[in-house]
């Protein structure tokens, strides 16, 4: 009796030292990894805030600690609930520091998720929370021609660059690829070949009808096509290594190529007021989001904020195609540049 007593203390022992020791290395790992990333990855200046994550000001309210909740009661949150259930898994994944760069406002996530984890959330999370975007809504091939962000994306490239030149096209994060589509639709040229890189599985057979090629779930994977254009539209705040996703978008391009992309801006109001953060690993402000293809040898062509600000959304207003024009403010960057 006390051998199989002393068998299983000593087993819970074991378990306990084991946890311990997993726990320091965690510890360690988090310590470690704010220490080694004291300079800001696209300046290199040393001077930054730190924020935290979906509580930028860090006030208390019972709406706050209601949602900071959430997380614990994720798995008792039916399907159905879809907003719910997506905002629990953000939390339970995306949560900790922001640190932000105070020479080109340059924000990251300084513990984020591993590449499993992102996997998981973009696959079924992401998707799932827009299942109400069915791809039955595109049927016909007719809403690239009424969307008017893909509208906006495809006026600015077409007063800096020649799109009739365009021969194949890349959008990564893509969804409905409405910009894409829209671009082959002007250039009305049949011979143009559309590419996409996205996880959501509810598009597969709507890219068979429009005759669009997925290429992978997530970028970047083994290709050897090359691009003569590459549309993203908030999809880079959600990459975790930028200079390496950059780098990566450069070797897919021919000289003289371009590459369109639409970020959240981060510059304006953004730390300065109880906005609920969606999971994003960068925060990028216009500087910071051209110094970083600057860096890896593009061009810029055009950058500016569009859309309203932060602080009209906070005081009701909501982004629409009458109010996603050219704004000091606004809250989307779109750039475009060109590798060289
Ligand atoms: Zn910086």
């Amino acid at each position: 009796m006390s051998t199989i007593l002393f068998i299983k203390i000593r087993a819970k022992f074991c378990a306990f030292v084991q946890g311990f020791f997993y726990f320091c290395v965690r510890k360690i790992h988090y310590v470690l990894l704010i220490c080694t990333s004291m300079t800001c990855f696209v300046c290199g200046n040393k001077k930054y805030k730190e924020v935290n994550y979906n509580n930028h000001l860090n006030k208390k309210s019972l709406k706050a600690i209601a949602k900071g909740l959430l997380p614990l009661f994720e798995k008792f949150i039916p399907r159905s609930m879809n907003n719910i259930k997506k905002l629990a898994l953000g939390r339970r994944y995306f949560h900790g520091t922001i640190r932000v760069c105070e020479i080109c406002g340059h924000g990251y996530l300084v513990n984020p998720p591993n590449s499993c984890i992102l996997t998981k959330y973009y696959k079924e999370a992401y998707w799932f929370h827009r299942s109400d975007i069915k791809q039955t809504d595109f049927a016909k091939n007719i809403n690239f021609l009424s969307d008017y962000r893909a509208k906006q994306q495809i006026e600015i490239l077409k007063k800096f660059c020649d799109i009739s030149k365009i021969k194949k096209i890349l959008e990564i994060g893509a969804g409905p690829a409405n910009a894409s589509l829209l671009l082959r639709h002007l250039t009305a040229d049949s011979n143009i070949n559309l590419f996409v890189y996205e996880p959501g599985a509810q598009w597969e057979s709507y890219y068979g009808a429009n005759n669009i090629v997925k290429i992978a779930d997530y970028f970047p994977s083994e290709t050897s096509i090359k691009f003569d254009y590459i549309h993203t539209s908030h999809w880079l705040e959600h990459t975790n290594n930028l200079d390496k996703t950059i780098l990566e978008i450069s070797n897919l391009l021919n000289t003289g190529a371009k590459v369109f992309v639409e970020v959240p801006n981060e510059e304006f109001y953004y730390w300065d007021l109880q906005i609920e953060d969606t999971p994003h690993l960068q925060f990028f402000t216009v500087k910071s989001l051209v110094m970083a293809f600057e860096k890896h040898g593009f061009n810029c062509l055009t950058s500016a904020n569009y859309g309203i600000s932060y602080l009209d959304r906070k005081n009701g207003q909501t982004p629409n195609e009458d109010n996603g024009n050219l704004s000091p403010n606004g809250f989307w960057i779109r750039a475009l540049f060109e590798k060289k």
